[in-house]
């Protein structure tokens, strides 16, 4: 039987299986002998020992799509990036800091505004101008009234989305929003998943519907990007790389440099303040310490 991991504690796996629910497997098979271990995420074939107590062994890891360092899970296809639009006001620096991640680590980003209940249209339309030219797809959303629940499943559907985001934001009340929507087209899940503060941290992932899951991963919280120099940054600034070829020297950092297209761009309002000024800070972060 085929399945995902989207569990790993103290030896266990537990292995969503569509239509079927969840089984605690050990890792028996022969990839043990090439020194693979599991991840949460990675898609693997199950032996099932007992069907009733749910319980088998993990024979076989399926190719990976990709696998993350840290945190340490496999076969994500994007990272919904989820910041409120008030209480919290959203934190543009914490938030590029993500967005600069996902871009090193090449996982496609969604960002997601949630409270929008708390905010009127023009702080919206306000949001909406800093990361237009950036180019990630918006959504903004309020998981307390379930507007625009739909544009984020538009976003998932069928995918593996790491959920990123600050405490406070409401990535809880999200989850649980689209937990109940999305229902399980065939079967349940036996083992009930939840977010929730008080449990220990692992990595997991949440079945959301057949092929639909949300990886829940504590790690993402913080950062962490190994090698990462600060040359590297403004190809973690989706509409700088689209301009740099217009910049007079290859290799420009956009910072000094005369004749640069991306502080053109900036001073023709083509490029957000926000996002240029945070580069520029995160440039001098990086400088600094050398190692991020
Ligand atoms: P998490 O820490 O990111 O998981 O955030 P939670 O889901 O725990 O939400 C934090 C707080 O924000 C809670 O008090 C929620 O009730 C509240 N909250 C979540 N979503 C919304 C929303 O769309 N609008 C408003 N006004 N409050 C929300
Ligand atoms: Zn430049």
């Amino acid at each position: 039987m085929q399945g995902k991991i989207v569990k790993g504690i103290s030896g266990f796996y537990y292995i969503h299986v569509v239509g079927a629910g969840i089984y605690e497997c050990k890792a028996k098979g022969s990839f043990r002998n090439q020194k693979i271990k599991p991840l949460v995420g990675d898609n693997v074939e199950i032996a099932i020992l007992d069907e009733n107590e749910k319980k088998g062994n993990i024979e076989k890891i399926l190719p990976r799509e990709n696998e993350l360092i840290r945190p340490a899970v496999a076969n994500i296809d994007g990272a919904l990036v989820v910041f409120a639009a008030a209480k919290p006001k959203p934190n543009f620096h914490l938030l590029d800091r993500f967005l600069v991640m996902m871009e090193y680590q090449h996982i496609p980003a969604v960002l997601c505004f949630n409270k929008t209940d708390l905010v009127d249209e023009e702080e919206r339309k306000r949001l909406q101008d800093i990361y237009a030219a950036a180019g990630y797809p918006i959504c903004f959303i309020s998981a307390k009234e379930q507007i625009g629940i739909e544009t984020v499943k538009e976003q998932i559907e069928g995918k593996t989305f790491a959920l990123a985001g600050p405490s406070g934001v409401g990535k809880s009340s999200l989850t649980n929003v689209l937990q109940s929507e999305i229902r399980m087209e065939t079967g349940e899940i036996s083992m009930k998943i939840e977010r929730g503060k008080h449990t220990t941290r692992h990595s997991q992932v949440i079945p959301l519907s057949k092929n639909t899951y949300l990886m829940d991963t504590p790690g993402f919280s913080s950062m962490y990007m190994p090698g990462f120099e600060k040359e590297d940054l403004k190809e973690c600034y989706p509409e700088f790389v689209a301009l740099e070829e217009q910049c007079r020297f290859t290799g420009c950092s956009h910072i000094h440099e005369p004749d640069c297209a991306v502080k053109e761009a900036l001073s023709e309002g083509k490029i957000s303040t926000e996002r240029y000024e945070n580069y520029c800070t995160l440039y001098e972060e990086i400088k600094d310490t050398k190692k991020y």
